[in-house]
């Protein structure tokens, strides 16, 4: 497979056209930022760990019945993907309170949601990414009111998936973020999953093990990084390949 044409460069991804028909490749590059892109840095082997990490919940969640975009990997950071024609849609699974929901809303961080609280934002850093509702989505023809009710139903089985299989390496999965595209009229998963898109939690400690570590110099965001990724593809392998 050759890379062709870039297609669109975001913050830390870049996506490339290839020579097979219908088929992309993503590079997570070494960038990382935070705040709205207020904070910005390049940290050495960020963009592998974040591969690795989505490479393995994508294999995961594919044999468990949910329909993702990953193909394989071509290398530590390039990732070969179907071509979605994605939907400009932010959906945010939480678990336990933390980040922007405790800052928002009166809800004491750490708290625990129950059931877990779905929360929709635009993709549109021009406008800062607002919050959506139900009514606004289906108004700005973002989706069809089924398509929504689909990409919540899959939303919450993939929060299911990712929170059993973490639970196993003692980590608490607090929340994510994720993106959702369409192949045909089916809904399929894109984007990542990865240290920069979940807010991950040591069960024991309370330890940060995500991007919380950059945004609010926490520690060493490289070995925490590099810590996380072992723990969830290496002992986490065993667990992965029985479905849940
Ligand atoms: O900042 P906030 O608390 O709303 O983020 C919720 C979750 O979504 C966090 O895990 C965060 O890393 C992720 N997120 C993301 N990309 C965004 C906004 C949030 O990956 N643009």
């Amino acid at each position: 497979m050759n890379q062709k044409k870039l297609l669109y460069a975001g913050k830390a991804k870049s996506v490339y056209r290839t020579d097979v028909k219908d088929q992309l490749i993503v590079e997570f590059r070494d960038d990382i930022t935070a705040f709205d892109g207020g904070k910005k840095d390049v940290l050495k082997n960020k963009g592998s760990y974040n591969a690795e990490v989505s490479a393995f919940f994508f294999d995961y969640l594919n044999r468990n019945g949910v329909k993702t975009h990953f193909v394989r990997m071509l290398d530590p950071n390039h990732m070969v993907v179907c071509r979605l024609d994605m939907i400009p849609l932010e959906v945010i699974v939480r678990n336990i309170a933390a980040g922007s929901i405790v800052r928002n809303y009166p809800f004491k961080e750490g708290s625990k949601l129950d059931p877990p609280v779905i929360v929709i934002d635009f993709k549109d850093d021009s406008r800062h990414d607002p919050m959506l509702n139900d009514d606004l989505i289906v108004a700005l023809k973002l989706t069809t009111p089924a398509e929504l009710k689909k990409i919540k139903k899959i939303a919450l089985e993939i929060n299911r998936l990712l929170f059993r299989i973490l639970a196993k390496q003692g980590i608490v999965l607090i929340d994510f973020k994720i993106e959702f595209g369409r192949q045909g009229k089916a809904i399929c998963l894109g984007d990542e999953i990865s240290m920069d898109s979940m807010r991950l939690w040591d069960k024991k400690s309370g330890e940060s093990l995500d991007k919380d570590v950059y945004r609010f110099n926490k520690g060493d965001v490289m070995a925490t990084y590099n810590s996380v990724t072992q723990r969830i593809t290496h002992t986490a392998k065993k667990a992965g390949k029985t479905r849940n």
